[in-house]
């Protein structure tokens, strides 16, 4: 009995095995006829997936492995494609804003990343105020002075002006500059310079250096006194006068200066010519003083064109008349 329950048992065990088996190698048949694929999937932040797969259609791996395309992903090779003999799939994004200026600067090579990226340095606006000098500016005086120099009357000051403007900074560089206002603190005082002319009076326009010294050749005690002296000739409107009360509102006989007047010696002139300048006059040679003279006297109608010579008496100044003559004037 018990032989017969081992012998049963066993050929159940065998029966078994067979079966099991006979299921296993079905299993190898069906695994031998279906294709198995390793594919390496390359995400778009580049991380790498290694699969197994028996699908050969792209959407279908991917589908399988669990990866889905982002709107802005692409992949290689399309979703329609069977997979190619490298059996990679390679996920990528669409170019960013970023990326595109980065390419574009590198397919120009005349535009430098830096000036690229420089445009996007931001404007900085500040608004500044600034004290300003405002110079002083320079007014000349003409004065009728004869020695030629200058002098400053008033002394120029600096004014003070403040300036408000908007500017406009980029890489700490000012790119522009617009004034908002200007406001006086100090207004400038300007210089005032008195410049001394050196003029010339009415006589030197017609008085001309003689080319001979009529004194060097007279005893006459006037010449004597200029004889080394070399002596302007001009032109004088002379008339003649007396002490008369009609010539000189006076008889006493005296003169501005304060001499008695000398009748063909005596000369009344503009104030041009000093007290003491001895003046010839050629065409009065044949008088008794031989035509030398010294300015002594003044008188209201004697300008510095003309001479009056004193006489002893009126009829005699009278006779004279007006005569243009050429004179010598020994300045003292
Ligand atoms: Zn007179």
């Amino acid at each position: 009995m018990i032989e017969n329950e081992k012998a049963s048992l066993s050929i159940k065990r065998i029966a078994g095995i067979a079966i099991l088996l006979i299921f296993i190698c079905g299993v190898g048949v069906m695994a031998a006829n279906v294709k198995v694929n390793h594919v390496k999937i390359v995400l778009s932040n580049h991380y790498e997936m290694n699969v197994l797969t028996t699908k050969t259609k792209v959407s279908d791996i991917l589908e399988e492995s669990h990866v889905a395309l982002l709107p802005e992903e692409n992949v290689v090779p399309n979703m329609d494609s069977q997979i190619s003999e490298n059996r990679t799939i390679t996920i990528t994004k669409t170019l960013e804003e970023g990326q595109d200026v980065i390419k574009l600067a590198e397919a120009n090579s005349e535009v430098s990343m830096e000036q690229l990226l420089g445009d996007y340095t931001p404007v900085i606006e500040k608004v500044i105020t600034e004290t300003v000098e405002i110079p002083f500016e320079t007014i000349t005086k003409d004065s009728s002075g004869i020695d030629g120099t200058s002098k400053i009357l008033t002394k120029g000051k600096n004014g003070l002006k403040e300036i408000t403007y908007r500017a406009k900074f980029k890489n700490n560089i000012e790119m522009e500059r617009t004034v908002l206002s200007e406001t006086i603190i100090k207004n400038p005082v300007n210089q005032v310079v008195q410049v001394n002319k050196k003029t010339v009076t009415s006589r030197s326009s017609v008085e001309r250096t003689a080319s001979t010294n009529p004194a060097t050749t007279s005893a006459n005690h006037l010449a004597q006194k200029v004889a080394g002296k070399t002596p302007m000739v001009k032109n004088f409107n002379t008339s003649a006068y007396c002490a008369c009360v009609k010539c000189c509102g006076k008889t006493n006989g005296i003169t501005s200066s304060g001499v008695k007047a000398s009748s063909w010696c005596t000369l009344a002139a503009g104030k041009a010519y000093p007290v003491g300048t001895i003046i010839y006059i050629p065409a009065l040679s044949n008088k008794p003083n031989g035509g030398w003279f010294i300015v002594q006297d003044r008188g209201g109608a004697i300008s510095n064109n003309k001479l009056d010579v004193y006489m002893g008496t009126h009829s005699q100044a009278l006779q004279f008349g007006r005569k243009n003559l050429e004179c010598y004037v020994y300045y003292m």
